[in-house]
């Protein structure tokens, strides 16, 4: 079986130097050698270009194996780069033009660029394309980090899907603000494809991957799904088709919701993205659909699950058959974080809770701040949810924490006291899940009108005005720029 080392590296513009002297150290250690260096993006910019080529080209500055890039911004307009697929700029320095298709005698690499769907391309080993195709979270069960902002609009492109499908690669790089792997999927050269969204060079989501290709290798991963491609005409009605097809799942006992159909799957091609307030590695955070009160949003682990058990071990007793499911620490540190970002920007205290339920569907946390007049009066509001809570016979834990495998709860955290909560079992039958916002109105409000997220609902042009405000409140707090 032949198989052949490759590095690949984002977008690495922000700083070439650095970047190609630390594809020195990896190709030098003990991951290394590797027999190309593939830069998903853009190695020049117009500023940095001649001072950087010039390095390239009087060795001060050296690669020391075959690099290639796929964006051309930066280089000189001339008839080369213009009519030429495969460009050599500098020693080992190799620019893959749009459609520039490498052969090696070790791998083909072909670079491809959206909005030219009639052009067929031949099957390849590596693909490299400017946008993700627009399908790929279907089936998928990894969480999706879409990019953000402006970028978002314009980073999903169809006619990526069909280059994808006929290159049938066994890697495809694209680049992106944030980083996603995909689970392998099955490809029409039956093998597998794996996708990788790679961050640019040096900023705090992953810029790099390295691995071996294995040009042979026709196994099954154990993680693959069918391909997420669709035939053209199947576009628009496939992703409520699957959900159908998921509830037909013999192991499943209860229809689930897929991700592509999730409100708070960031893969959701119907995601309300104008809500979107910040996205961190782990979750994320979007203004509340028909908000209790300006300023309330939800804190969401990106990953598609029912509680915040996003992880999960083989038990120690071997006794246990199922394996302990647990709070990731990464996922916990960085909600704690959006936090005490929310409490910073909140001097007066904001409440946060949530209903954890393993038959759930997405779970997320509400966080509301509180209002302006109620600040004063803010100890009393555990005492008002204690009193509450027992005329409706609830039992409440004694303390308020959670036991890491914790799920079925709800819980409450008061600004300056602490947590309440009440486990959703037997023994609280009639716990209903919109209890907590209506006991909020009621004690922000007086009465328990707002309670109900539809009497709340706004316009979209409304939701953008107030997700728009928040995200500049939030701006300066917010520790993922
Ligand atoms: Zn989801």
């Amino acid at each position: 079986m032949s198989s052949t080392k490759v590095l690949v590296f984002g977008d690495i513009s922000s700083d070439p130097k650095t970047a190609i002297a630390k594809a020195n150290t990896i190709n030098g250690g003990k991951n290394g050698p590797f027999r190309a260096f593939i830069v998903v993006g853009k190695v020049f910019t117009k500023n940095n270009f001649e001072e950087v080529n010039g390095a390239l080209q009087d060795g001060s500055v050296s690669v020391d194996l075959p690099m290639f890039f796929t964006d051309g911004e930066g280089l000189p307009e001339d008839s080369a780069t213009n009519q030429t697929d495969v460009v050599d700029i500098a020693p080992n320095v190799t620019f893959l033009n749009q459609w520039g298709r490498l052969m090696t005698d070790d791998f083909i690499i072909q670079n491809a660029t959206s909005g030219s769907n009639d052009r067929k391309t031949a099957p390849t080993d590596i693909l490299i394309t400017d946008k993700w195709p627009s399908n790929l979270p279907r089936l998928s069960k990894v969480g999706f980090a879409v990019p953000q902002t402006a970028e978002r609009a314009t980073n999903n492109d169809k006619t990526i899907d069909a280059t994808s499908k006929d290159a049938s690669p066994l890697y495809h790089f694209s680049g992106s603000e944030s980083f996603w792997e995909r689970e392998p999927f099955a490809n029409e050269a039956g093998k597998h494809t794996r996708f990788i969204g790679l961050a640019p060079f040096g900023g705090k989501q992953r810029w790099h991957y390295a691995f071996t290709l294995k040009k042979d290798d026709t196994s099954t991963p154990v993680n693959a799904t069918e391909c997420p491609y669709l035939k053209e005409d199947k576009v628009e009605e496939e992703p409520l088709k699957r959900a159908n097809e998921d509830d037909g799942d013999p192991m499943a006992k209860k229809p689930r919701i897929a991700p592509s159909d999730c409100f708070l799957c960031l893969s959701n091609p119907n995601l309300a993205a104008h809500l979107v307030v910040s996205i961190g590695q782990e979750s994320y955070m979007a203004m509340a659909k028909g908000p209790l009160l300006p300023g309330h949003v939800m804190l969401i682990p990106i990953k598609h699950n029912p509680d915040f058990c996003t992880e999960s071990r083989p038990s120690t007793n071997p006794r246990h058959r199922h394996p302990v499911r647990f709070v990731s620490p990464k996922l916990a540190l960085e909600l704690r974080k959006y936090q005490i970002a929310l409490k910073q920007m909140h001097p007066g205290g904001v409440v946060f809770y949530e209903i954890a339920k393993a038959k759930g569907v997405h779970v997320h946390q509400q966080a509301v701040p509180i209002p302006q007049e109620k600040i004063n009066n803010v100890e009393n509001l555990r005492e008002f949810f204690i009193k509450e809570a027992k005329e409706c016979g609830f039992r409440m834990e004694n303390n308020g924490e959670l036991r890491d495998d914790q799920t079925n709860y709800f819980r409450i955290e008061f600004p300056n006291s602490d947590p309440i909560v009440i486990k959703l079992n037997r023994q609280n039958p009639k716990f209903d899940v919109t209890w907590p916002r209506k006991l909020l109105a009621q004690w922000f409000f007086g009465n328990k009108e707002r309670g109900d997220w539809r009497n709340c609902s706004q316009t979209e042009a409304e939701e953008t005005e107030a997700a728009d405000k928040i995200k500049g409140d939030f701006e300066t707090f917010d520790f993922t720029r």
